[in-house]
């Protein structure tokens, strides 16, 4: 074992330096530089289980899981196992190979609504893909997304609300031209009003609705009852698709995922995290009508080098397999429900202000709001209380997505006196903010 460091962050924060020097703001994806809860980011060295060691020889339990795809936790030896194997026989063919099609068919045995899929490298190119293949399918410009859903980061997605706005989105990033911007239409999630408006306001030139089933990227926010099945009711009726972004709930919420657990058939399904077991990718699939019309059987071009690279089809095969042999969902999702009950009863305990929104195994913890159904209610959680909670819960050694509107994930690699610890931890920082807040 190494001795420990002289202080128990100095590794970390010399390579959160160097990197700086080279990669903006010293990371490659914006969440993992910590500007919403401060601090430096522990660098991570390796992970196995539900734990992972930092620079630093400091161990956490994890929830993040890499934002969802680690639903068996770190280093799975059969996934690990798997990916050694493919390394072995060539890391890219560029080439039709036979792993293409057992993860296809893995995918479509728990949703066989997907009757063709394509493979791309991540969740953004899937949901920027299957726009595109929307968009041509019914020969319409406009799309509704929901303020607070994420699809990843291309141009028609990074559109933010403001009051008003349901028939004219806004870039919510430089760069991103106002025309894109103007064919994405907002809603609001969990509200089928906002949608009519939509449709009534842009008659035959809305090519489709995406949306997260279960919203995760503004904190988790379940869909309230009817809310799915009034969007393909709205849908069918003004004859545009339904896409179901799936990339977080896909094989994590039920084996079928949001589509099975709620029993509404998108036409379009975007996935990724899961699918790729921790390698990168992503995935997009629906009616074969539609995904006939995909090059080369159709005119729309999608494509990709490394699509459907080996590597990461073993990963996501070795997942999936795993998955379906041990079926880990009651028992994880028994464990989120501890995690949530636990949570909510410390915060009582503390006299804090607040809730957790769960469902299966991704939970958000919010503070201040008593409940959170909407944008509305998440954007009023106090995030300055998060960013203290999360730096204590940290140096506790839970590591915690590092920002307030994310979702902290169980995988099957936590036990039952993994999620105790932490609730026991959470009571303790919870009491010690009660503290310092008065
Ligand atoms: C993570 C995520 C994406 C983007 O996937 P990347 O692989 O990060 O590009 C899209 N949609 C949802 C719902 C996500 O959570």
């Amino acid at each position: 074992m190494n001795k420990p460091a002289l202080r128990r962050h100095d590794r970390s924060e010399m390579l959160h330096a160097r990197a700086c020097l080279h990669m903006p703001g010293g990371v490659n994806s914006p969440v993992r530089a910590f500007g919403a809860v401060g601090g430096t980011p522990p660098f991570i060295v390796s992970g196995r289980g539900n734990a992972i060691i930092d620079a630093d020889g400091n161990t956490y339990c994890d929830y993040v899981g890499s934002w969802g795809p680690l639903i068996l936790g770190h280093a799975h030896p059969r996934v690990v196992e798997a990916v050694v194997k493919a390394a072995g026989s060539g890391l890219s063919f560029g080439a039709c190979h036979a792993a293409e099609i057992e993860l296809a068919e893995a995918i479509r045995a728990r949703m066989p609504h997907l009757e063709l899929l394509r493979l791309v490298n991540s969740g953004t190119e899937a949901a920027m893909s299957a726009i595109r293949l929307a968009r041509a399918a019914t020969g319409r410009d406009k799309i509704v997304k929901f303020a607070g859903c994420y699809h990843g980061h291309a141009d028609s997605f990074l559109v933010q609300a403001g009051s008003g706005a349901l028939t004219f989105g806004t870039p919510s990033s430089p760069g991103v031209p106002l025309a894109v911007a103007a064919d994405t239409l907002l809603a609001r999630y969990n509200d089928l009003d906002s949608v009519s408006a939509c449709f009534a306001g842009n008659t035959d030139s809305i090519a489709c609705v995406i949306v997260e089933p279960v919203a995760g990227n503004m904190g988790v926010m379940p869909p309230r009852p009817g809310f799915l099945a009034g969007l393909r009711q709205l849908c069918d009726r003004h004859g545009a698709l339904l896409v179901f972004d799936e990339v977080i709930t896909g094989f994590r919420v039920h084996p079928g995922g949001a589509a099975a657990l709620y029993g509404i058939a998108p036409d379009l399904t975007v996935l990724g995290k899961i699918i790729g077991g921790g390698l990168p990718v992503g995935a997009f699939g629906g009616r074969a009508e539609l995904m006939r019309e995909l090059a080369p059987l159709g005119p729309v071009y999608q494509a990709g080098t490394l699509s459907g690279n080996p590597l990461a089809c073993a990963a996501g095969i070795a997942t999936l397999r795993v998955l379906e042999e041990e079926n880990p969902y009651e028992r994880i999702d028994r464990l989120a429900v501890r995690l949530e009950s636990g949570l909510r009863n410390a915060i009582r305990a503390a006299g804090q202000a607040g809730t957790v929104n769960r469902v299966g195994s991704m939970l958000t913890l919010f503070f201040g709001p008593e409940e959170v159904r909407s944008l509305i209610d998440a954007v009023r959680a106090d995030t300055a209380r998060f960013a203290r909670w999360h730096g204590a819960m940290l140096k506790a050694g839970h590591y915690l997505p590092p920002a307030q509107f994310e979702a902290m994930f169980v995988s099957a690699a936590h036990t039952e006196s993994d999620i105790d610890a932490t609730i026991e931890a959470a009571g303790h920082v919870l009491n010690a903010l009660s503290g310092d807040a008065t």
